[in-house]
């Protein structure tokens, strides 16, 4: 295998959730792997911030706002991508959400605005982009789902959240298959815990923090770069016989 499976030089990746945390990380391990990275994001201001460091950093990154639970949003700003910066070759749908409530105090609206950010955002821009990748015949995209797709998780209550990744990874596998001889893959990742601002209350409530680590066999919460570089391998031609596959990085949370 050759290092230029692993570079994504001449390539354009667009990711979506990119002004921090996860998405921030593989919005910087994309450019440094050669990829012009376009930021996508409802946060401008962090979004503008990320550009600056990853032009700093000799990297190649522009931003554009949009909210991926919005299908016209969406649409409007995959024509102006396309537009300004030309086909995409990388997607990366990593915008989500959670909320942590019981299900029986559940309300609809807290119910669907996981659902549709975490599971309809995923499916708009998987649509919405797969359109032009399946005409031009290239493709790659990489969802960002959780062991929470795979497992309950405790002891936060979290049900819309399970729920939203669990149909992560069948729409990945259904895509994957769909697409599979139109040069397009589809693959997913599914984090255990990582410190971003997701997992903040979390980790500042000791029950649930030392229950998180306590059920990781690693005894260590996962960081954002460890994430990036899976997407990377994903994301790049290292993986070109990969489709339809979620990659598990847990720190051995599911083995258990
Ligand atoms: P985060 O809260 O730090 O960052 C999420 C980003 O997504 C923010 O920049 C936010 O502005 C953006 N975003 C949210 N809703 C959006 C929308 N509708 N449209 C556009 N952008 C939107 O979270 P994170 O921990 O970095 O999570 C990133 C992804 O990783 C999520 O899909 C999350 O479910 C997944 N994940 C996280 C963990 C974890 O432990 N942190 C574990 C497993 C999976």
């Amino acid at each position: 295998m050759a290092d230029a499976d692993f570079r994504l030089d001449g390539k354009r990746a667009v990711v979506t959730g990119a002004a921090r945390g996860i998405g921030r990380a593989i919005a910087e391990r994309l450019a440094l792997a050669g990829a012009h990275v376009i930021i996508a994001d409802r946060d401008e201001a962090e979004g503008a911030i990320l550009v600056d460091a990853i032009a700093g950093a000799g990297g190649k990154a522009a931003f554009v706002a949009f909210d991926v639970a919005q299908p016209g949003m969406v649409a409007a700003a995959v024509e102006t991508i396309y537009a300004s910066h030309g086909a995409v070759d990388v997607l990366v749908n990593n915008a989500g959400i959670v909320r942590n409530v019981p299900a029986l105090e559940m309300r609809l609206d807290d119910w669907k605005s996981v659902l549709d950010i975490d599971l309809g955002g995923v499916f708009n821009c998987a649509q919405a982009f797969g359109r032009h990748m399946v005409a031009a015949g290239r493709g790659s995209m990489v969802n960002i789902s959780s062991i929470c797709g795979e497992v309950t998780v405790h002891p936060q209550p979290q049900v819309s959240y399970n729920a939203a990744k669990a149909g992560v990874n069948l729409l990945t596998k259904s895509l994957a298959v769909e697409w599979a001889k139109s040069g397009v893959r589809v693959n997913a990742v599914a984090p255990g815990y990582v410190g971003t601002q997701l997992t903040l209350r979390g980790r500042s409530n000791p029950e649930w923090f030392d229950t998180w680590i306590r059920m990781t066999p690693m005894g260590r919460l996962g960081e954002p770069r460890e994430i990036a570089n899976a997407v990377l391998f994903l994301a790049a031609d290292a993986s070109s016989y990969i489709t339809g596959t979620v990659l598990t990085i847990d720190g051995g949370y599911t083995a258990m």
